[in-house]
């Protein structure tokens, strides 16, 4: 008799997902020593202004649960956040709700606007949680392939995208600007979704944590779907604290939307984490209020060490596609000799001490992917100066 020693407990539904490729790849560089440009992480601390608070808010008592939907001093500083960057109006009592990071958001609406069987569209290479949640509902991944175009961006088959929408495409799920691509979605792509998203009478999830990381060299600037006509009644839009001030593992993140789709979020998120992140709900309302100079300077300053990066990337060789926005540049290594990108990034530490990501991970149809490989550069300009030393090793030898 089979007994439940001899089988795997996981659910069938989640035996397709191993071990997050950043994990993997991040406990390589550690094993190896090698600069560790896989994982997207910066390598230096938030605003000071913001770190007091968190430090301030543990020490003055603010320890115990905050309300389920958050502290209203954050849920505020979102709103007038949107207001300010974006002009979008959010009603802080109802249209938005603090989540556990991003991640939590994106999961909860999936689970909270998904029947089994129902069709969730999206872009691949895709953020590798977005699969898992779709999973977890029991929905289906339906995506679209981003592929390297003229320019060194890369695009999306307009055709494509009309033959992906169908009768079951409940919702769109959006991240532009685009990890791992760095694509920022054009005012026209933009366009052809939102009209999609109508026809079909879909919603939009735009997951938009790099929404201050769109670089002043950009075709376009950094444009939430929500802002378009028609779509703020249909979109829960998603964004964090990690990219924006530098505290990826402070997991503070939120939704904003009509109030029938964040109360939907909501009625799910509650049942998830419930809450999280008492004192550093406050520090992340301080963070949204900074002056316009902190977010300008956050990008200016991504901005020179993507320069850095791609300069030295290509240098060493590869057929870099520089990116318009995020903390990441993808590269193909076929000019190296490389024609496997997982195979590149394993053997990557022993050739030069180096980690990067293979991107090909990232979408269903791996043929597109084979050859791409993600490398971060939100860390110090030595560390990338030393990244790039090592790398260049890879032309000569
Ligand atoms: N979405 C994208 C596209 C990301 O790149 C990341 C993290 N790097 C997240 C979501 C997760 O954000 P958080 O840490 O706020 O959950
Ligand atoms: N979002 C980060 C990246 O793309 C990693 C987050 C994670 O490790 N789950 O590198």
């Amino acid at each position: 008799m089979t007994t439940t020693a001899d089988v795997d407990p996981l659910v069938a539904r989640m035996r397709p997902f191993g071990t997050t490729i950043f994990a993997e790849m991040s406990a390589l560089a550690v094993r190896t020593g090698a600069v560790n440009l896989g994982q997207g992480f910066p390598d230096t601390d938030g605003p000071p202004e913001m770190l007091a608070a968190a430090a301030e808010a543990l020490r003055s008592g603010q320890n115990q649960y905050p309300p389920g939907p958050g502290i209203p001093a954050l849920r505020a500083a979102v709103a007038a956040h949107q207001r300010r960057f974006w002009g979008l109006e959010y009603d802080p009592d109802g249209e938005v709700v603090v989540t556990a990071g991003a991640t939590e958001a994106v999961a909860a609406a999936i689970l909270a606007l998904c029947e089994p069987g129902d069709e969730v569209l999206c872009f691949e290479p895709y953020y590798d949680s977005y699969a898992a949640s779709i999973a977890l509902a029991g929905a289906v991944r339906r995506p679209v392939t981003l592929r390297p175009a003229t320019g060194g961006r890369y695009a999306f088959d307009p055709d494509a995208l009309r033959a992906t929408f169908g009768p079951r495409t409940r919702l769109a799920l959006l991240n532009s600007p685009h990890n791992p691509t760095g694509k920022v979605f054009t005012p026209a792509e933009l366009t052809l979704i939102a009209e999609l998203c109508q026809e079909h009478d879909a919603y939009a999830v735009t997951d938009e944590v790099y929404e201050h990381l769109v670089f002043t060299d950009a075709s376009a600037p950094h444009l939430p779907l929500a802002t378009l006509p028609g779509m703020r009644e249909r979109t829960l839009r998603i964004s964090s604290a990690g990219k924006t001030f530098s505290c990826t593992g402070w997991k503070v993140g939120w939704a904003s939307g009509p109030a029938r789709l964040v109360s939907a979020l909501l009625r799910v998120k509650q049942f998830l984490t419930f809450v999280n992140a008492a004192p550093l709900q406050p520090a992340a309302a301080v963070a949204l209020g900074l002056p316009d100079e902190y977010f300008a300077g956050l990008r200016a300053g991504m901005q020179a060490r993507r320069d850095q990066l791609v300069e030295g990337l290509n240098d060493a060789g590869f057929d870099v596609l520089a990116p318009e926005g995020t903390y990441f540049v993808t590269a193909d290594v076929t000019p190296l000799g490389g024609r496997d990108g997982v195979a590149f990034c394993r053997s990557l530490p022993q050739r030069c001490g180096v980690v990067a990501v293979p991107t090909q991970v990232f979408y269903d149809d791996a043929e597109a992917g084979r050859r791409l490989v993600r490398f971060a550069f939100c860390k110090r300009p030595e560390v990338l100066t030393e990244a790039v030393t090592r790398l260049r090793r890879l032309a000569v030898g």
